[in-house]
């Protein structure tokens, strides 16, 4: 079974290309929903958040997310040492997700591939681009967001043209009505990916 990383900036459309891979019967793992899931259920993490925060981190036995996102907006190192204590958790959790899993290939969602350097641990890649007002005005709409807070996330992450780069597959997401043909076009060449490297 091959990993295939789904990945794309802030609002670029990550979660709606993913739903369209499983509306084809591709397992997807979307790293973020799965971390915000074992924050809240792993005592391994549980234990660890609290001792890099202290006993405010977690409220009624739920994450305390307001204090946490205060305390890393003060002190950016914050964000490092909580990463380092959620990321191989999530490893471990989407290793054993895959074991279960029986498809010639399986979606990993991550808005951080290229920028940490994880390109090694997928077998192939698509990130998804669009333009960045359209990126923008959809989180603003989504979230409630602020434009400045949705410029800074940007800004901290790699440029389209950086990632389609380093892609093996590209999705433009400017326009839904595009979207399912892109999809079934790029399914159609894993398959034919994975019939090929495996004969
Ligand atoms: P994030 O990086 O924040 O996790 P994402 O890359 O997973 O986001 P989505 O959540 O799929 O992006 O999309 C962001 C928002 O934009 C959602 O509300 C989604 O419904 C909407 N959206 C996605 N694609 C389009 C499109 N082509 N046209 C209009 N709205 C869209």
């Amino acid at each position: 079974m091959i990993i295939v990383g789904l990945t794309g900036g802030i609002g670029s459309g990550k979660t709606t290309v993913a739903k369209l891979f499983e509306s084809l019967n591709i397992p997807i793992y979307i790293a973020d929903v799965e971390a915000k899931l074992l924050m809240n259920t792993s005592t391994g993490i549980k234990e660890k958040l609290v001792e890099l925060f202290g006993e405010k981190a977690y409220l009624n036995d739920e994450l305390n997310r307001p204090f946490i996102a205060d305390t890393i907006f003060n002190n950016k190192s914050y964000l490092k040492k909580m990463n380092a204590i959620v990321h191989p958790e999530v490893g471990t959790h989407f290793k054993q997700w895959l074991a279960q899993q029986n498809s010639p290939y399986v979606i990993k969602e991550a808005a951080i591939i290229f920028e940490h350097q994880k390109q090694s641990q997928y077998d192939l890649i698509i990130s998804v681009i669009a333009d960045e007002d359209k990126r923008l005005q959809r989180v603003i709409n989504r979230d409630q967001s602020t434009p400045e807070k949705v410029l800074a996330i940007m800004k901290n992450q790699m440029s389209d043209i950086d990632k389609v780069k380093l892609s093996d597959f590209v999705i433009v997401n400017n326009d839904k009505s595009t979207l399912k043909k892109q999809v079934q076009k790029i399914h159609k060449s894993i398959l034919k990916h994975i019939k090929n490297t495996t004969i």
